[in-house]
């Protein structure tokens, strides 16, 4: 496979608190890169993976001095550092998403400033046009229809706006940089709670407590037509990499997600099947649902890479599904210890 050979270099991933990038930090050290600086805002406490091996930094990347130091002596920098969620994240507190710029805007100039070689970017499918997306029975959407732009509201727009800086700074500065337009990212070690998990962790986060809790029931957010594709975090990790280091590729945006398109009803039903339930579903018409339908069409990534992400959807969930299971035990066990401490008088 294409992608980075056994190195001494340093290579930093920001955001490696989190869930892409602490996949990430995992991925490249048994790639067999023996220096890796994770770098995340996040007390160290709330890192949702750590890997012993890996320098951890607390830095808030907003900051250009803190991005000077995350860089120092990096060959590769990772930018998967950002304020964000699922559609209740980024449709509830677009200002949050849009000041990301202030992360890709400061990261990017201090590794061009400290002579880094190659320089990643996490963009997304929402920087296309919404207009593109208003039909459940969508085809794929192609790196091009990212224009005329009329991006996601927020989130969006910063997203399109930080891939032009990476064009820029290869065309103007010579940085090697390289940006992927991931599609609904899943899997182990992802937010399943708290309001910024993902459509497929909130499902299975639904569909355990109906389980545990004998509802028989299942809130369902928007109408249960809208469909999307859903890509599993080992593909989302590989594919980065690959990205990253082909040549043919800098600074040209390219679609990273599955093509297996499933309607959010369809999504509840594999849930089901792997939980071994069927749930009553009342649909939520008030809660956040993002536009009707979306898919990736991987024609470029294809013929760039010979690769496309390939895992199947029930196989990712049902990973995904035993994961959270073991996260809401563990969890609802600490409730209950907590629960029968003595309290204090
Ligand atoms: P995540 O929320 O799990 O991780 C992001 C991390 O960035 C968090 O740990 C957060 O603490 C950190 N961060 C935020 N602000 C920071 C700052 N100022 N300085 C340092 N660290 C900061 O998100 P994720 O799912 O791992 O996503 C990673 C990247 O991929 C993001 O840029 C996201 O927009 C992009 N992306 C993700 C998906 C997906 O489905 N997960 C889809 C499209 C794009």
């Amino acid at each position: 496979m294409n992608g980075i050979p056994p190195t001494d270099d340093l290579i930093v991933i920001a955001g490696a608190g989190g869930f892409i990038g602490g996949a990430l930090v995992r991925y490249f050290h048994a790639r067999g890169c023996r220096r890796v600086r994770a770098v995340d805002k996040k007390p160290l406490a709330e890192w949702f993976q750590r890997l012993p091996e890996a320098e951890c930094l607390c830095l808030d990347l907003s900051l250009e001095v803190d991005c000077r130091r995350a860089v120092d002596g990096a060959a590769e920098v990772y930018n998967l550092a950002a304020d964000m969620g699922g559609m209740g994240f980024i449709e509830r507190f677009r200002i949050e998403c849009m000041r990301n710029i202030l992360i890709n805007t400061h990261l990017i100039e201090a590794a061009c400033a400290a002579g880094v070689e190659r320089y990643f970017f996490a963009s997304s499918a929402c920087v296309y046009n919404t207009n593109l997306q208003s039909d459940p029975a969508v085809g794929g959407l192609k790196e091009a229809d990212a224009f005329p732009a009329m991006a996601e509201r927020g989130y969006g727009w910063e997203k399109l706006m930080s891939e032009m800086f990476c064009e820029e700074y290869w065309a103007e500065r010579g940085l090697k940089t390289a940006v992927a337009r991931l599609h609904n990212v899943y899997g182990p070690h992802g937010s399943w709670e708290g309001g910024r998990e993902k459509a497929p962790a909130a499902i299975c986060r639904k569909v355990i407590e109906a389980v545990r809790a004998h509802t028989g029931r299942i809130v369902i957010w928007g109408d249960g037509t809208a469909t999307r594709s859903f890509t599993y975090i080992d593909d989302c990790v590989s594919g980065i990499d690959r990205i990253v280091h082909c040549d043919a590729l800098i600074a040209t945006p390219v679609n990273l997600g599955s093509r297996e398109l499933v309607s959010i009803d369809g999504l509840v039903s594999k849930v089901e099947n792997i939980a071994g339930v069927k749930l009553a579903r009342e649909y939520d018409l008030s809660a956040p649902r993002g536009v009707a339908g979306r898919n990736s069409d991987n024609t470029l990534i294809r013929k760039m890479l010979d690769w496309e992400p390939s895992t199947p959807l029930d196989t990712g969930l049902a990973a995904t599904y035993e994961w959270i299971e073991k996260q809401f035990e563990s969890s609802q066990t600490e409730r209950n210890r907590a629960g029968t401490v003595p309290q204090r008088a």
